[in-house]
């Protein structure tokens, strides 16, 4: 696996480099990362995987300096699964000095983490399409931890008529069932604890009549941003809640769809 920096060495290295899986990332890789480069490596002939703490997409600037990172141990992980290229630019590098064009998926993007991110899908909309520009993949893979983002990113691939498919793969869970997610290594044992009720308020919230109020129920006592039912493909059940100074979020599938 090679690690590279700049938008012109890899445009370099991905010359004659066949059909491109491209897996957007900002690090400190868990299995839900490692499911995406499986799923990249299965049907690619070269992957190519992001690092980038995108400042863009971070309303502020505390949640994005204490954001983890380990780029040593990620490249270890990435080699491991097979990832042929490892892209890690500067922020200069994809926001040099002048940068002022932004992608706005405006609908999409308002409305639950919308809400309580102002200006985060602008900044991930915007990273996609330039890194969708740089890497010029066949296929793009995200996680359906994130749903709006998916959702944003799909919408942005049809109405921008990008030449690639987007994938999006279930969320891959611990044990205990709290989704995988970097930001979990910066729960306290106690916090975690609190967190793991918010996949089970949305799972109870799935299988009752009365989703929003099932969930909201089942959280009472946490700091909840919102529990709402979202239209997405699929339509999911979906929630953020604060746990000490961090947030969690996930969502479960409604309508029987299995994950
Ligand atoms: P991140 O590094 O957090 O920006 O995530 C990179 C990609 O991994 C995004 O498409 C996420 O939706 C996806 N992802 C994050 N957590 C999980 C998870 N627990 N299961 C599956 N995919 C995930």
């Amino acid at each position: 696996m090679r690690t590279i920096r700049t938008i012109l060495e890899l445009r370099e290295a991905l010359r004659d480099s066949g059909d491109v899986g491209l897996v957007p990332t900002m690090g400190a890789f868990h299995e839900g990362h490692l499911s995406l480069f499986r799923a990249a490596r299965a049907e690619s002939e070269t992957v190519v995987a992001s690092l980038f703490v995108n400042p863009a997409q971070f309303a502020d600037t505390a949640d994005l300096e204490r954001y983890p990172r380990d780029e040593e141990r990620d490249a270890q992980l990435a080699e491991a699964e097979g990832v042929d290229v490892l892209f890690a630019p500067s922020a200069d590098e994809l926001y040099p000095p002048g940068f002022q064009t932004w992608v706005e998926v405006e609908e999409l993007s308002r409305g639950l983490e919308g809400t309580f991110r102002p200006g985060h899908f602008r900044g991930v909309a915007t990273v996609c399409l330039k890194l969708f520009n740089i890497v010029r993949p066949r296929r793009a893979y995200f996680g359906q931890k994130d749903a709006q983002q998916a959702a944003v990113l799909r919408r942005m691939a049809a109405d921008l008529d990008l030449d690639l498919e987007l994938r999006v793969l279930p969320t891959v869970r611990d044990a205990d069932g709290l989704a995988l997610s970097s930001r979990n290594v910066l729960l306290s044992p106690e916090d975690r604890a609190r967190g793991l009720t918010l996949p089970r308020a949305l799972h109870a919230g799935a299988a009752a009549d009365d989703p929003v109020g099932t969930a909201l129920a089942a959280l009472d006592g946490l700091e909840v941003d919102y529990v709402a039912v979202a239209d997405f493909d699929p339509r999911v059940l979906a929630g953020a809640v604060r746990v000490g100074s961090t947030r969690l979020i996930d969502n479960v599938p409604l309508e029987g769809a299995k994950q």
